[in-house]
C-alpha cells in the first residue's frame, strides 16, 4: 500500500494493515482489540469543513480544506459502512465532521445508512447551521439523534468563540430538533477561560428550561493550531464545582458502558448534566469506537499516531473481505489510552475538524 498525503500540509501517516502483528487475534468478525475491547460505535467525519471558526479547534483562516477527489463519495461511504454493520458488528453510527451539514445530499445518505441490515441507531453531531429548515427531512430518513455544539447562549460570547454571528441559527436548529421529535436532543458546550466560562451555569439553567441534555467537554489538543495548554483548560472538577454554587449534582446511578460521559441527576431531577473529561478522567478503558475520516483513513484513537487508508484500498479493487480484515487489524493494533497525560505525548497530525469530533 501506499503512502500518500492529506491536503493539510501534513504528511499522511498510513499504517500497512498487512504489517500490524494479528497472529494474537481471536477469529472473531468484530472489532475486538488487543485489550479486550470490541469497537460497535463508529464515528464518520463526511468533511473537513466547516462554516464556524470556533478558537478551540481552528485557526481565524480555517484550514486547506481537503480536495473534493480525495473525499470518499456517497458510494464509497456507504459501501465502508455496509461493511461496518454487515460484517464488524457496528450497531451505532455518528455522522460528524467538520461540519456535517456541509455535506450535499445529506438526508439522502441518512436514508440509505439507515437502510442497512441490521439497522444502525444514527447520530450526528452538527453546530446545527442551516439545520432547522431540514430537520423534517432529517426525521423523515431515520436520523434518531442529534448533539449541537452550543458553547454559550449570548450572542457576543458566541461571537467571540466561534468567530460569526450565528446564535440564532444554533437555537432554531435545538427547536426544531425536538420539535421533529428527536430525543435526545443533546448540546456538547466547551468552557474556554476566561471566555465562556462564567456561563456554566445559565448553560445549564437553558438546557433544563428547554428539556435538552447538557455535556460539557474538556478542551483536548486536537485544535489545529496547535495552542492548548493544560493549565488553561477548564477542568471537570473546576466545571462541577461551579455548577454547584447553583444546582444541587447527585452522580447517576445508570451504567455509563462505553458512553465518555459521567453523567449527574441535578436539584432531584429536574434534569441531568453530563461532563466529558478526556484529560483529567481518561475513559479510555471502556471505549467502544472507530473512526472514519472523509478521505477514507480508519482511526482506532482520536489521538491515533497511525491511520489505515481504506480509500487506497476501496480504490483499488479490494473485495469485502480484504476492507474488513484491514479495519479489523487497525482496531486490534488500537493502544491501551491516549497518553495525553504522558510526558512524551505528541499531538496526533490531524487535527479534530479533519478526524471528526
Ligand atoms: N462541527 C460539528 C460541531 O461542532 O458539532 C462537528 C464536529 S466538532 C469537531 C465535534 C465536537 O468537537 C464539537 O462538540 C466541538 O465542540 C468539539 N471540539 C472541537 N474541538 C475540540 C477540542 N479541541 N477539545 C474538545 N472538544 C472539541
Ligand atoms: Fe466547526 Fe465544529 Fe470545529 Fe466549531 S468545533 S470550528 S463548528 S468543526
Amino acid at each position: 500500500m501506499k503512502v500518500t498525503a492529506i491536503d493539510l500540509g501534513l504528511p499522511r501517516v498510513v499504517q500497512e494493515p498487512s504489517k500490524t502483528d494479528t497472529a494474537a487475534r481471536p477469529d472473531t468478525p468484530g472489532l475486538v482489540d488487543s485489550f479486550g475491547r470490541v469497537a460497535t460505535d463508529l464515528r464518520v467525519s463526511l468533511t473537513d469543513k466547516c462554516n464556524l471558526r470556533c478558537t478551540y479547534c481552528m485557526p481565524a483562516d480555517g484550514l486547506d480544506w481537503m480536495p473534493d477527489e480525495q473525499l470518499l463519495s456517497d458510494a464509497e461511504l456507504l459501501r465502508l459502512m455496509r461493511i461496518a454493520v454487515e460484517m464488524l458488528g457496528i450497531t451505532d453510527i455518528r455522522l460528524t465532521g467538520g461540519e456535517p451539514l456541509l455535506r450535499p445530499r445529506l438526508e439522502d445518505l441518512v436514508a440509505e445508512i439507515t437502510s442497512l441490515h441490521p439497522r444502525p441507531r444514527v447520530a450526528m453531531t452538527t453546530n446545527g447551521i442551516g439545520f432547522a429548515k431540514r430537520a423534517k427531512r432529517f426525521a423523515e430518513a431515520g436520523l434518531d439523534r442529534i448533539n449541537v455544539s452550543l458553547d454559550t447562549v449570548d450572542r457576543e460570547t458566541f461571537q467571540r468563540v466561534t468567530r460569526r454571528d450565528r446564535l440564532s441559527h444554533v437555537l432554531a436548529a435545538l427547536a426544531a430538533a425536538r420539535e421533529v421529535g428527536l430525543d435526545p436532543v443533546k448540546i456538547n458546550a466547551v468552557l474556554i477561560r476566561g471566555v465562556n466560562e462564567h456561563e456554566v451555569t445559565s448553560l445549564l439553567r437553558f438546557t433544563l428550561e428547554h428539556g435538552y441534555h447538557l455535556r460539557f467537554i474538556e478542551q483536548m489538543p486536537l485544535d489545529a493550531q496547535h495552542s492548548w495548554d493544560r493549565a488553561n483548560m477548564i477542568t471537570a472538577d473546576e466545571i462541577l464545582s461551579m455548577l454547584r454554587t447553583e444546582f444541587t449534582l447527585t452522580p447517576s446511578t445508570e451504567a455509563r458502558g462505553g458512553a465518555p460521559a459521567e453523567r449527574w441527576i441535578v436539584d432531584g431531577g429536574v434534569g441531568d448534566v453530563g461532563v466529558i473529561a478526556s484529560v483529567t478522567r481518561p475513559f479510555c478503558a471502556a471505549c467502544d469506537r472507530t473512526r472514519l475520516t472523509a478521505d477514507g483513513a480508519i482511526r482506532s484513537c482520536l489521538f491515533s499516531q497511525a491511520e489505515t487508508d481504506l480509500r487506497a484500498l476501496l480504490r483499488g479493487g479490494a473485495d469485502d473481505d480484504e476492507i474488513a480484515d484491514a479495519w479489523r487489524a487497525t482496531m486490534w493494533a488500537k493502544l491501551a489510552g491516549h497518553e495525553i497525560n504522558d510526558a512524551g505525548f505528541a499531538q496526533p497530525l490531524r487535527p479534530m475538524s479533519s478526524i471528526g469530533g
